[in-house]
């Protein structure tokens, strides 16, 4: 179908999409389009990944704007908003506004109002509908992509909770949902009421295969030599045979720590076919990994990158993790070696997938689990860029006959699986029950259920009066916590209970919290207070390595007085090791509060900074909850709780939270202004530029900005020379002279890194 003949439609669509190259709609496209999407239709369409699905949405999107709607686009991930709003500001220029909601939780963001179209996690969807954000009811269509995700144990919930909810809200609404394939797509839309298209089209041909030996075994039943060379590895020498023919290539592996190490290897490799303007190039990428921080793994990173190769995972900081993205796209970078979240959506397509490792490690099971089928056709999918390469590659490695036919058997004869809702796991009713009941969808225990009979759960459940069992177990616990009150059938939810939905809280992270507030007999100290927030359910743990069972019980009969409860026996072998677990983030965090260093944290708790940044985020966010529940409570430790999240917001120790506040003041910034003698923001009004000058390293921009920020209103560093007598007294030594250019201190921002909602997901624990 040609798109100048679509209907309904703004018409200055179809030359705008003749701009980008589309001229004809892809198949799956077409069905979309003829089963009414651009008419208001429902939809759900399982369709290849990089088959064209956005276009699918935005066909719907578009029409019901034309018709005078609003639309509502739905990511699984923070960093996915990014990149669909850059992919629809183009619409700005026919007078659409576009919006992404990335603001806090517990906020309406009232201006989002006037929005053509919105981007936002089904987290924040979800919390703006518990907030009560007017312009929920008057959206005309909803897009969820990447719905196969309501199979995820973390937000899968969520996302389907929220469906329901919009749709309650909003009967005439059209739901667009975006599947990868999958084993049930005919269930999805049996739930969201809508048509299926369920295709396998793809606009490039995939080949998919198993390297074994010498060869190439291809699903189509052809073979084809491809030798490794002596003592070389399989992954090694595919790389070299694609970069032979000038294609590249993403290897899929199973953590974080073998991502750098094969990149570094096969740096080894491809170095060798790089040309001088290449490795020029690849410099200059290098150069601005090595600005974003001057961590450990920035360095790593920015060292294989020179090589043409790189590693990407969910420990990166975001910034990282976008230059990566970016230079393989350019083609500048040769091969990057990923954990799965960059299969999760961020649109990399490359000549060859190798999906090296298809086994990974599972906490839950404590061992090795195969990846699902959806997983790997989804990494597969990567493979093959329209228009550049004849057709696409995904292999696997096998090492033996046997696992030659095992992974035929078990990812490339195989059907994806069928997605199955989590919903009536208790965490994620608990919240959700209480979320329905406080923002008002529910007021019964019968209307309660009545709502939870639109989820997917009750479409798909064979398993009679498992919800509702559930259901009560959850509204017990929910009463029993004065979260809320139930007269007969009737459900309200308490002052309180509307507090803890509203802070987004997982209900039992907020008993935890209140309990251990409760406890506190003195003032409690900022270690006592990280401890609480990081044993609850809404902060991810840092699991022990060996060694630190023992560190860590010795530091907690050390401190034991700090904690806020009481410590649980040794002999209670699971509950002690998530203490200790909730101790050793609690010491990361006091570390970061007591100005350690970025890269010495990084290196003494094992993980990367985007972990960092990830837990300092989380715990502003928690201890943030916690001064609200101190207030709300009459409890006197809101002004220490307040305190402890301020250090931790800004990395410092308290005596550096009021410089701290002025913008463009960072940690490290705050300690040379201290130690020169200024230690409040008045005093950094009045003082002596020389000093200021000295003590920012001679950066005369830095220093103005600085100034400026305080309130400083002649802030001009003209004809200022350092003093040197502070700089010394502050202990800087290296400052630049002249008017210096303020890069290489990337790390000194107020902020530090920056850190994706992902890093604390399921999908961010690669
Ligand atoms: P998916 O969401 O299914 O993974 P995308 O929507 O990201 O895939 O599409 C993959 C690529 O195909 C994008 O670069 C997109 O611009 C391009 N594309 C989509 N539809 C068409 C079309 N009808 N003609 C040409 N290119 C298209």
């Amino acid at each position: 179908m040609n798109v100048a003949e679509l209907s309904g439609v703004p018409e200055w669509l179809p030359e705008h999409l003749h701009e980008r190259g589309v001229e004809s709609l892809y198949p799956p496209q077409a069905e979309a389009v003829a089963a009414g999407v651009t008419e208001g239709e429902s939809l759900v369409a399982s369709v290849p990944t990089a088959s064209g699905k956005t276009l699918v949405a935005e066909l719907a999107m578009l029409a019901s704007i034309a018709r005078g709607g609003t639309a509502l686009y739905v990511v699984p991930l923070r960093a996915l908003a990014g990149e669909k709003r850059a992919a629809f500001e183009e619409y700005e220029e026919h007078g659409l506004s576009i919006g992404v909601s990335t603001g806090n939780y517990e906020s309406e963001e009232r201006w989002l109002a006037s929005c053509d179209v919105i981007v936002a996690t089904s987290e924040k969807v979800d919390s703006l509908v518990r907030n009560g954000a007017p312009w929920i009811d008057e959206l005309s269509c909803v897009v969820a992509d990447e719905i196969h995700l309501v199979d995820d144990a973390g937000r899968g919930p969520t996302l389907e909770v929220t469906l329901a909810k919009l749709r309650q809200c909003n009967p005439g609404l059209q739901v667009v949902a975006l599947s990868a394939t999958i084993g049930n797509p005919e269930l999805l839309a049996e739930w969201l009421d809508g048509a299926l298209v369920d295709s396998d089209w793809r606009p490039i041909e995939l080949k998919r295969g198993v390297h074994y030996g010498q060869a190439l075994h291809l699903e189509d039943g052809s073979q084809r030599a491809l030798p490794t060379g002596d003592g070389e590895r399989p992954t090694a020498a595919i790389v070299r045979d694609t970069l032979a023919d000038e294609g590249s290539t993403l290897v899929f592996v199973n953590s974080r720590r073998n991502a750098e190490a094969a990149a570094k290897r096969l740096g080894g490799t491809v170095e060798e076919f790089l040309t001088s303007e290449e490795r020029r190039r690849l410099a200059d990428v290098a150069a601005e990994i090595r600005d974003v921080s001057d961590t450990e793994t920035s360095e790593d990173l920015a060292a294989a990158v020179e090589q043409g190769a790189a590693f990407h995972h969910a420990g990166l900081a975001s910034d990282h993790r976008a230059l990566v993205e970016d230079a393989f796209r350019e083609r500048r970078l040769k091969t990057v070696c990923a954990t799965p979240t960059l299969a999760a959506g961020v649109n990399t397509p490359s000549r060859r997938v190798i999906v090296r490792d298809w086994r990974r490690y599972s906490g839950d099971v404590g061992g090795m689990q195969p990846l699902s089928t959806l997983e790997v056709h989804q990494m597969c999918g990567r493979a093959g860029r329209p228009g550049l390469d004849p057709y696409g590659e995904a292999l696997l490695l096998a090492s033996s006959h046997d696992e030659l036919d095992e992974l035929f058997e078990r990812y490339i004869w195989t059907e994806p699986e069928p997605v199955r809702s989590k919903l009536a796991a208790e965490p994620a009713l608990r919240t959700h029950v209480l979320a329905t009941v406080a923002s008002g969808f529910a007021d019964s225990r019968s209307s309660l259920l009545e709502f939870l009979d639109r989820t997917l759960y009750a479409v798909q459940t064979t398993e009679a009066g498992r919800l509702e069992r559930v259901t009560d177990d959850v509204l017990d616990y929910l009463a029993a916590n004065e979260f809320l009150e139930r007269d007969g059938e009737e459900l309200q939810a308490t002052a309180l209970g509307h507090t803890v939905s509203r802070l987004y809280l997982d209900p039992m992270s907020a008993a935890e919290i209140i309990d251990g507030l409760r406890a506190a007999t003195e003032r409690p100290s900022p270690l006592g207070l990280y401890h609480l927030v990081s044993r609850t359910p809404d902060m991810y743990e840092l699991y022990l390595r060996s060694g630190d069972r023992e560190e860590y019980t010795m530091l907690a009969y050390e401190r034991e007085e700090e904690f806020l409860g009481a410590m649980p026996s040794e002999f209670e072998d699971e509950r002690f090791e998530d203490w200790l677990s909730a101790l050793k983030t609690a010491r990361l965090l006091e570390d970061w509060a007591e100005e350690v260093d970025e890269d010495r944290i990084t290196d003494r708790y094992g993980v990367g900074p985007g972990d960092v940044r990830g837990k300092v985020d989380t715990a502003e966010w928690l201890l943030g909850a916690a001064e609200r529940l101190a207030g709300e409570l009459d409890v006197e430790w809101a002004p220490a709780v307040r305190e402890a999240r301020k250090r931790v917001e800004y990395g410092v120790r308290a005596e550096l939270m009021d410089l701290t506040g002025v913008r463009g003041v960072g940690r490290k910034r705050a300690r040379r202004l201290f130690g020169a003698g200024i230690e409040t923001r008045a005093e950094l009004r009045d003082a002596e530029k020389g000093v200021v000058l000295a003590a920012l390293r001679g950066r005369r921009k830095t220093a103005e900005n600085v100034l400026e920020n305080a309130g400083r209103e002649d802030a001009s560093m003209a004809g200022v020379e350092p003093d040197t007598a502070a700089a010394a007294a502050a202990g800087v030594g290296g400052w630049r002279g002249g008017s210096g250019a303020d890069g290489g201190d990337g790390s000194d921002g107020a902020t530090g890194g920056d850190a994706d909602t992902e890093d604390q997901s399921n999908l961010g624990e690669f």
